[in-house]
């Protein structure tokens, strides 16, 4: 089959937050080098008309892009140091007030001071989406090529050196033949590839495994975060409010919490985030949040409003312990897909902008000296290292761990460590899969583990079809599922009687569904494939491990858009 080429001098996968800072980082220190050598203060060639390109699998920028993004701007000042006084700025409002409150079912204590680490007066409250989109702009007009649209499908290898990325073929029909609209994906060939592909990236999966670059880490550990944005009856949103609980409704074995932040106009928005390493086969994230705004204390903030918009991603939270090598032969791996988030401040898109600006700092290196050796790439670990990113992120480096044990041993181990720091050992911890217990060892019995159905009212309280048609999320119907299940024998038989299906609760968006089946006269899994919101837990949480997610067409998912 012949395929379009492209050749680029630096290509990033993914217009997420390091990628975008990244990006735009690499065409100022093009900029200077190029002023540098025509006014004669350093010697050395131009990089004339440089070729930086970046793939984006959304519609458009921020199309994929969620966060609970109460900004930490440290590496935007850094890029941007007039960001705040830009007009363009699309900053939502600056927190103003903070809360953090102990929730039991039914009431809740208000904690007396909040840790420094949770502290965000005064910081820019932001929609993920919005900025990313912002970024992109720039990026542009510095330069850079932007496809949107195209999902990074395959690397491109020279050996064992990366030598750029394979975008998905279109139109391929549900059999896997190419239908009229058929077209093929292209090379675009790179000496230097960037990955920032978000949590679980599909592409920087391949790498990390080929070259085994997870070898001295422990693995990546998520946790599963779901949001919607909630409008308010005019006038009653408080400005700038920012709220965190931990508690009700999660049981002290299980990790996770909430934040509730005000963003413009008369809209709120609301967040659960979840660890993927919970016991409870029978975890369901959305219906958790649904439960989380009933209890009196939430409801009274945010009961008269109605949802607008939903969303739901899988979050790194395994921090400095779960960072792989961050470099091979022809590729950096940047943000999320390489696990920079701070676990203790929930915070990750200050450590994700400054990586991809390091990695960036190493991509130019690469390109003046020709040279995209691992070792040479190496100097952005080194940045790493000597950065502020080391300093903030190694001091949690056994978070993740410390709450093994569940939430009272986690926050005093947490605390001590706090007081007199994490010391020099790096506690271990497995995947997240390997925690979930089948209904039997949680529940007892089938009958113990039923939920009662919930009752919605289909505005406040929202199902998950309703949530998903918030979402935006929409894929061409006629192409392969891009949830490959490997053997849907094991659902139908050994997983129903194990674990009760556990997919068709913790997908947030319905997308596996036990259904009868008039030939086997059992139940079969069906996948829903077009109301994937892209979160990844399938792929992280099947106890199994024979669900994984691949890129579907390009421009497919959600549309996150405020997010
Ligand atoms: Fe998330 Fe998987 Fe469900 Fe898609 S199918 S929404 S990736 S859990």
């Amino acid at each position: 089959m012949e395929r379009d080429e492209m050749p680029c001098d630096v290509l990033f996968v993914g217009a997420g937050p390091a990628n975008l800072a990244g990006a735009i980082h690499l065409m100022n220190l093009i900029e200077a080098h190029n002023e540098a050598i025509a006014d004669g203060s350093k010697q050395g060639e131009a990089l004339d008309e440089p070729m930086i390109c970046m793939l984006e699998k959304g519609s458009e920028v921020g199309a994929h892009q969620l966060s609970g993004a109460v900004l930490d701007p440290k590496a935007l000042t850094e890029l941007i140091p007039d960001w705040a006084q830009r007009d363009d700025f699309p900053v939502e409002r600056y927190v103003e007030r903070e809360d953090m409150v102990f929730l039991t079912e039914g009431g809740s204590v208000s904690a007396p001071w909040l840790p420094p680490e949770l502290i965000n007066h005064g910081k820019p409250i932001v929609s993920l989406g919005r900025l990313c989109a912002w970024l992109a702009e720039i990026a542009e007009e510095k330069g850079v090529n932007i496809f949107p649209g195209f999902a990074g499908n395959d690397l491109l290898w020279d050996g064992e050196t990366v030598a750029g990325v394979r975008t998905g073929d279109k139109g391929i029909g549900k059999d896997g033949l190419p239908k009229d609209t058929f077209e093929p994906g292209m090379d675009l060939q790179s000496p230097i590839t960037i990955l920032g592909e978000g949590p679980r990236g599909h592409l920087s999966r391949k790498v990390i495994e080929r070259h085994k670059l997870d070898a001295n880490c422990n693995p990546m550990v998520y946790e599963l975060g779901c949001k919607e944005i909630i409008e308010l009856p005019p006038g009653t949103v408080e400005d700038g409010y920012v709220l965190h609980t931990i508690g009700y409704p999660l049981d002290a074995k299980t990790f996770g919490g909430s934040f509730i932040y005000s963003m413009g106009g008369d809209k709120v928005c609301i967040g659960l985030l979840v660890a993927l390493d919970a016991a409870d086969p029978n975890l369901d994230v959305h219906a958790e949040l649904q439960t989380l705004k009933q209890h009196p204390y939430v409801k009274d903030l945010l009961g008269e409003g109605k949802v607008v918009k939903y969303g739901a991603k899988a979050v790194t939270i395994g921090g400095w312990a779960s960072m792989p090598q961050l470099y091979t032969d022809g590729a950096m791996i940047v943000g999320d897909s390489a696990s920079f988030l701070n676990p203790l401040r929930i915070k990750g898109i200050h450590l994700s902008m400054k990586s991809g600006m390091l990695a960036a700092e190493a991509a130019f290196e690469a390109m003046v000296s020709g040279d995209n050796s691992a070792a040479a790439l190496k100097t952005y670990k080194d940045r790493i290292d000597a950065s502020w990113v080391r300093k903030e992120m190694e001091v949690a480096k056994n978070f993740h761990a410390n709450f093994s044990g569940g939430l009272w041993g986690g926050l005093v181990k947490t605390g001590i460590q706090y007081a007199f720091g994490p010391g020099s050992s790096l506690e271990p911890f497995t995947a997240d899969y390997a925690h979930m217990k089948t209904i039997a060892d949680y529940y007892g019995t089938a009958e113990a583990a039923v939920r009662p159905k919930p009752e919605y009212d289909g505005t406040y309280l929202v199902d998950k079809l309703t949530d998903v048609y918030h979402s935006g999320t929409m894929h061409e119907e006629q192409q392969p599922a891009h949830l490959k299940v490997v053997d849907t024998e094991v659902c139908a038989t050994t997983c129903k009687e194990e674990y009760g299906n556990p997919c068709t609760k913790f997908c947030p968006a319905q997308v596996y569904n036990m259904r009868p089946n008039e030939e086997t006269g059992r139940d079969e899994l069906e996948i829903d494939f077009a109301n994937c919101v892209h979160c990844k837990t399938c792929d992280i949480r099947d106890p199994y491990q024979i669900i994984t997610w691949v890129p579907p067409e390009g421009g497919n998912g959600p549309e996150y858009g405020m997010m």
